[in-house]
């Protein structure tokens, strides 16, 4: 059996627990809670073959303590408002806990983008666009979409296209969305940033000496054994950087079938493959089986990175992964997470570990807001005063250190090194954030600590407005 509780009602369950928590007056907790906007909007969409299809989609802005909102659109078969409303609740939560100062927002368009031409995901993606813009739902200061399943640069560059027509005398228009090509607006680093983010995560984690120590581990990511679920854009780039820091993918669950290699898989061949093929089926050297049963393999960290309610009721007994890194968006089910919380699971929850995308956006609307590229005015300007101490250093001593190991050292850095250093930031100090929070309130799991602090950071800008005194 899955989860038969709505997606929105798990969410506000753990939003519940936190706030109990907190001393804020009923009605402001009721207020961040709430969802403010949804909008359900159909439109025709002509097929290659003539044919018409009516398509369903959505935009749901959780709240709006922080303009603009922000959140992905995602493509699936599978969407609903309970799910967007829920997915932009966790958005709310999210930029809250990694200080992105926006609202939380999230869209979907119901189809299997499989099932499409390149033709007509293109009309899907500007009509949707259109649409939004139509009832205001989209703007650099009103809501800004980024990738998320089933969707990437492509899409966004369409959605960025649009409004650009649309508003052709606003002075940043393509920062109505992020994930863009770089080509587009779009900045260095974003399409790798959530898998990134996931590795900070995982490897803070990982280095807490007396949270392993309760797992029975080593302290560090060298020889832990992880499986993936979903080696999309989240999955395969944090496998691929834990895997680079000595942890070994072990097993990739994809939706054809689940792959495993004792010794370890090489995930940047296995994605080639899975690029050719379609699939993971019959990659070299892998023993072969169903999809769910990824889930269910011994490991040290599994890391769901495919979609919700993946660990449910129905399994949550077969799980014998230690730690659980939350790559997806409410990949456990809040009454699984209590038992595997109760059982010694660490879980690494979503609205932190899949952080790294939305802080990475914000660096990209921030470029486009100011219209120039990070690095472009101070990083000569680096490189030289480096220099200079360098050469300072080297008459004080007398020694000389090399025009190679100078080189290495001045170097000043430039847009793809400020981004993955802000992300580094961002993901290691709100992963300590959170830790100190647990440690505050005995006996609760990081999901909730991460809750806490959200509502106490957007209750805040609330009240700082005089909103709620
Ligand atoms: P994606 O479409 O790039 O990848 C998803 C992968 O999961 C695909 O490879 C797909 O084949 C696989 N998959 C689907 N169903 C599966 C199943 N039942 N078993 C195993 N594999 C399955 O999507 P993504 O952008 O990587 O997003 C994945 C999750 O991460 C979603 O929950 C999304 O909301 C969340 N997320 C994404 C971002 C982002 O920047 N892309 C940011 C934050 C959170």
């Amino acid at each position: 059996m899955i989860a038969n509780i709505p997606f929105f009602e798990q969410v506000n369950q753990s939003f519940d627990r936190a706030a109990a928590l907190t001393d804020h007056p009923p009605g402001l907790l009721e207020q961040i809670k709430t969802c403010n906007n949804v909008y359900h909007l159909t439109f025709p969409l002509r097929r290659d073959n003539g044919a018409i299809e009516v398509i369903h989609a959505w935009r749901a802005e959780h709240s709006h303590h922080r303009m603009p909102t922000k959140g992905g659109v995602r493509y699936t078969s599978q969407a609903d408002e309970d799910e967007v409303t829920a997915l932009a609740a966790l958005m709310s939560y999210k930029c809250a806990i990694v200080d992105v100062p926006y609202g939380g927002a999230k869209g979907a368009v119901k189809i299997n983008p499989r099932d499409y031409s390149a033709a007509e995901l293109e009309r899907i993606t500007r009509r949707y666009t259109y649409e939004l813009v139509a009832k205001n739902f989209l703007g650099p200061g009103v809501d800004v979409p980024g990738p998320d399943y089933g969707t990437g640069a492509r899409e966004m560059a369409w959605m960025a296209d649009t409004y650009a027509a649309l508003r052709s005398t606003e002075v940043n228009p393509f920062a109505c969305v992020t994930g863009k090509p770089v080509s587009t607006g779009g900045v260095r680093g974003r399409v790798e940033a959530t898998g990134r983010g996931v590795f900070f995560g995982v490897r803070e984690a990982c280095s807490m000496k007396e949270d392993m120590k309760l797992l029975g581990l080593p302290t560090g990511l060298e020889g832990k054994r992880v499986v993936v679920q979903g080696l999309g854009n989240v999955g395969f780039h944090a496998a691929r950087l834990l895997a680079g820091a000595g942890a070994v993918v072990i097993g990739v669950a994809e939706r054809d079938g689940t792959v495993y290699r004792e010794k370890g898989i090489d995930v940047v061949k296995l994605d080639e493959y899975r690029r050719e093929t379609g699939g993971v089926k019959n990659f070299e050297g892998c023993e072969f089986s169903d999809s769910a049963a990824g889930l269910e393999l011994k490991c040290d960290i599994l890391l769901p990175a495919a979609l919700e309610n993946q660990i449910h009721d129905g399994n949550v007994d077969r799980i014998r992964a230690k730690i659980i890194a939350e790559g997806a968006n409410g990949p456990v089910t809040a009454e699984a997470s209590r038992i595997l919380h109760e059982r010694g699971v660490l879980i690494i929850p979503d609205t932190y570990l899949n952080a790294g995308g939305v802080t990475v956006s914000y660096f990209e609307w921030l470029k486009n807001i100011a219209n120039v590229r990070f690095g472009r005015m101070g990083k000569r300007f680096d490189q030289k005063t480096n220099r200079n101490l360098l050469e300072a250093v080297e008459s004080l001593t007398g020694k000389t250190f090399g025009e190679e190991t100078i080189h290495r050292l001045a170097a000043g850095g430039d847009e793809e090194d400020l981004v993955n250093s802000g992300l580094e930031e961002t993901m290691v100090s709100a992963f300590h954030a959170i830790r100190d929070c647990q440690s505050r309130h005995n006996g609760i799991d990081l999901r909730i600590a991460a809750y806490v602090i959200a509502i106490n950071k957007i209750a805040v800008s609330y009240s700082d407005r005089g909103i709620f005194p």
